[in-house]
């Protein structure tokens, strides 16, 4: 508890990160924090258009991490009902969607995933069946097309959000219904993009590491963090009216990056162009060989297709192989070497997905 900028009497509550890179960060909050913290995400949920009509199924993970108590106080604090399903047991969110009457979601876009996926599995149409409305998706680095095939399989409008344990939890910035940037509540936040490499700070509309200065936390404040996020920023006044500065959807991490012959790319650059591909499954593993060198030469993906495509003859599959490639080639820049893999073979995850596996972790991949 050395990290504390307060006694550790004032402090009400822990939280961590799930340690996803390196060793988890334990965040404390007093409560004030945890006031603060709830009227961010109130305030943020409202951005979305969230009211306390609605009825919140929380599918993010309670315990330790921030997703599933943060959003569970901001729901409260709004004057919504929330429901705190947390995430797993796929069928019974869906019940409990049809049941209670679910107008808004909230959990990873992995997650989604699995909960539309499982819908289709038992042939329940969730459009004709729930009134769920919108979704709240976060937590994990996702593109447009990502977004954009969330909501075809939930039938439900989709609004990413942001947030890191060092800042709270969820509730750095979100979308807003022009779906053109996460809005900051600058009066708790000061943001920077900074070039990752240099530290210098970038203008506006430059793509490179978010840093975060913490105006109102208590227990553990944060001067100029570097978050590894990788955004740009605009104050451009938003077409919703609001003023605050916006952030582009995270495309990765500094560590997620991965260079091919020289060339940075992140996972999220390559989902966005898969999945403008009819017949290719949201659900995607980027194979790499790390003892190999630092610069990659070729990267292997994995990617699954639906039933139709992975039915027809060798030929059909070849072509879409290669349509692939040179669709990617063409776009990033990369050689890549495509493995189309039968429907729902790829790991599921319930929580933050796993895009980058190196080529010795194979094995435990399905
Ligand atoms: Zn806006």
């Amino acid at each position: 508890m050395g990290f504390l900028a307060v006694p550790k009497e004032q402090v009400v509550r822990i939280h961590s990160s799930s340690g996803t890179t390196d060793k988890p960060t334990i965040a404390a909050y007093t409560r004030r924090d945890i006031n603060t913290w709830s009227e961010i995400l109130a305030r943020g949920l409202a951005t979305a258009g969230v009211t306390d009509k609605d009825i919140f199924q929380n599918a993010f993970g309670y315990g330790l991490f921030t997703g599933g108590m943060g959003y569970h106080y901001g729901v409260e604090r709004l004057g919504a009902i929330v429901i705190p399903a947390a995430a797993g047991n796929t069928r019974r969110q869906i019940t409990l969607m049809q049941d209670l009457g679910t107008t808004v979601l909230g959990c990873t876009p992995s997650y989604a995933l699995i909960i539309g996926e499982t819908a289709q599995e038992l042939g329940i149409d969730l459009r004709k069946t729930t009134k769920l409305r919108l979704a709240v998706c976060g937590s994990e680095p996702s593109s447009e097309q990502m977004r954009k095939e969330i909501q075809d399989r939930l039938g439900v409008e989709v609004f990413p959000d942001y947030g890191l344990t060092e800042a709270n939890g969820p509730g750095v910035s979100i979308e807003c219904p022009q779906h053109d940037g996460m809005h900051i509540p600058e009066d708790h936040f000061i943001v920077e993009v900074v070039d990752p490499n240099t530290g210098e700070q970038l203008r506006e509309g430059q793509m490179g590491e978010l840093v975060i200065t913490t105006l109102t936390k208590e227990a553990c404040p944060v001067i100029r963090f570097r978050t590894r996020d990788i955004t740009s920023l605009t104050t451009e006044a938003c077409k919703c009216g609001r003023t605050l500065a916006r952030m582009s959807r995270v495309g990765g991490r500094t560590d997620d990056m991965l260079k091919v012959r020289g060339v940075n790319v992140f996972p999220s650059q390559i989902e966005n162009v898969l999945l403008q591909f009819d017949g290719v499954e949201p659900h995607y593993v980027i194979v790499v060989d790390r003892r190999e060198s630092f610069s990659i030469k070729e990267l292997e993906i994995w990617v699954e297709v639906n039933e139709n495509i992975f039915s027809d003859e060798m030929q059909t599959m070849r072509n879409m192989e290669q349509r692939l490639r040179e669709h990617l080639e063409s776009v990033l820049g990369i050689s890549t070497k495509i493995k189309l893999v039968e429907p729902k073979t790829l790991a599921r995850s319930e929580g933050k997905s796993k895009r980058v596996v190196d080529r010795s972790d194979l094995n435990n991949l399905k």
